[in-house]
């Protein structure tokens, strides 16, 4: 279990042995970013979008939400996500947005319990944002295992997520240019894979698929 005083000694090693190593990279990023990627993931400890896609510092513009969870555009309240989401579509020019869900996600699996959200009522609002990929699993995979109900229930957030991406203003606006790509990844921490959605098929399958 990692104390804060451990957090103190990978400071430690961070300032003296990692910087010194790679200074020119940050002496780079100390005058400017320019990420591609806009990556939205859940806030879960086990998922590190830097470990998983093997990326270094100012790769990626990163944002993390309870169950990965994107709301609706509302143009009328404080979003950070909404807020986010418009810098790296807008200032920074991604070109494209990863919504990243996981195996194991306690977030989703508290909405097949909803009796275990009593205690967390800020939670509980926050996923609404879920509403519709709970009712498609209740409605296409009731009476299913609680391990293939939930891994149907991970996708399905991601693919309602991708569309409520799609309500932003900003996002609308560069993908009618053609200029922005929303993909939709579930990590299985227990393998390391990627799936990603296939809008076509309507399925998420290995991605990329195996060099042979
Ligand atoms: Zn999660």
């Amino acid at each position: 279990m990692t104390t804060i005083d451990d957090i103190a000694q990978g400071v430690l090693r961070f300032r003296n042995k990692v910087f010194p190593i790679r200074r020119a990279i940050y002496e780079e990023l100390a005058r400017h970013q320019d990420p591609q990627i806009l990556f939205i993931t859940c806030i879960d400890s086990r998922v590190d979008p830097a470990d998983l896609c093997d990326t270094d510092p100012g790769d990626m513009f990163v944002d993390r939400t309870p169950g990965s969870l994107v709301p609706v555009y509302n143009g009328t309240q404080r979003s950070g996500i909404s807020a986010s989401i418009e810098y790296a579509v807008t200032a920074l020019n991604v070109t494209d947005i990863i919504i990243c869900g996981h195996s194991d996600c306690g977030a989703l699996k508290a909405l097949l319990h909803p009796e275990k959200l009593t205690a967390l009522p800020a939670v509980e609002r926050w996923l609404h944002y879920a509403d519709a990929a709970i009712a498609h699993v209740q409605e296409h995979h009731a009476g299913q295992d609680e391990h293939t109900m939930l891994q149907r229930l991970c996708e399905q957030a991601v693919v309602t997520q991708m569309g409520h991406m799609e309500t932003h203003p900003c996002v609308q606006k560069r993908l009618r240019e053609g200029t922005l790509r929303i993909h939709g990844w579930v990590y299985e921490i227990h393998t390391g894979e990627v799936n990603r959605y296939d809008p076509a098929a309507r399925t998420f399958a290995l991605w990329p698929p195996q060099a042979s």
